[in-house]
């Protein structure tokens, strides 16, 4: 599915989030149930050329889990990585954790092994064929394949987004691909976008859930036009977004994490 185009709303027209606090907290303190969806790249922490040398700040980690245990909160942290990997960074037990755009944690294995066939095809053609382009590597997520071009010049990312194009040709309509900052992915199609996620996750709770989303990339946007009766936060700088507030770096997004910490366990005590 490819999501609708967001609408264009000027940035300085979207409000900064903690402009609205006073309204949002009310919000917050009369809610039954709270479900936050988080981001985790980008977003809960700052962006790093390889994913794996990225770390958590501890002091995020401690209010994460915090608000994880918060007994009227639901904690999901949806991301582009393998579910194992997110784990292993986030390092917080009671949050919903779902790899490969929120689809890996809540298909079944087997599906993601069946799919791994006509992955491995094309990492092989892709290695082949992106082999030497400096600044661009392939990471191998199982079901999904990330290209990323962080650190190539803009001569190279040209010359290997047609590459990439042209190697997909003979598996469609089997594969699609997603842009992501300084990424391209691969993906099956039957994987869908982390707005399918977000609305699977809330079916299980109450209607009345409020729900918060918080994210920076394309692919986060599904998310937000997956709740529009919800909080929708688009971290860092953007034209064209379906969120209707932003927050401009990962260190904002501390704060706001500090601010509901404050404000949840303000009305438990
Ligand atoms: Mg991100």
């Amino acid at each position: 599915m490819v999501p609708r185009r967001p609408p264009a709303t000027a940035s300085h027209l979207r409000p900064h989030l903690f402009a609205q606090w006073p309204q949002l907290a009310r919000r917050l303190r009369s809610a039954d149930r709270v479900a936050l969806f988080f981001d985790f790249d980008g977003t809960l922490v700052p962006l790093r050329e390889r994913p794996t040398v990225v770390r958590l700040d501890p002091e995020v980690h401690l209010l994460l889990r915090r608000l994880a245990r918060h007994p009227r909160v639901t904690l999901c942290v949806i991301s582009g990585r393998r579910r194992a990997d997110l784990r292993r960074a986030l390092g917080v037990s009671e949050a919903i954790c779902l790899g490969l755009h929120g689809w890996e944690g809540r298909a079944p294995a087997s599906r993601l092994r069946r799919l791994r066939t006509i992955v491995r095809q094309v990492h092989g053609l892709l290695s082949h064929q992106l082999a030497g382009q400096e600044g661009i590597w392939i990471e191998d997520k199982g079901a999904v394949l990330g290209i990323h071009y962080r650190g190539a010049s803009p001569a190279t990312v040209r010359r290997a987004r047609q590459r990439l194009l042209r190697a997909l040709v003979p598996f469609q309509p089997n594969l699609r691909l997603l842009s992501g900052k300084k990424i391209w992915e691969v993906l099956p199609q039957e994987i869908k976008d982390k707005g399918a996620a977000v609305r699977e996750v809330l079916r299980d709770l109450p209607s009345r859930t409020l729900a918060w989303v918080v994210g920076d990339d394309t692919t986060d946007e599904a998310m937000f036009a997956a709740v529009p009766r919800g909080v929708t936060v688009h971290v860092g700088k953007r034209r064209r977004t379906h969120a209707r507030f932003y927050l401009r770096n990962p260190g904002e997004v501390k704060e706001l994490l500090q601010r509901l910490e404050a404000q949840l366990y303000r009305r438990a005590a």
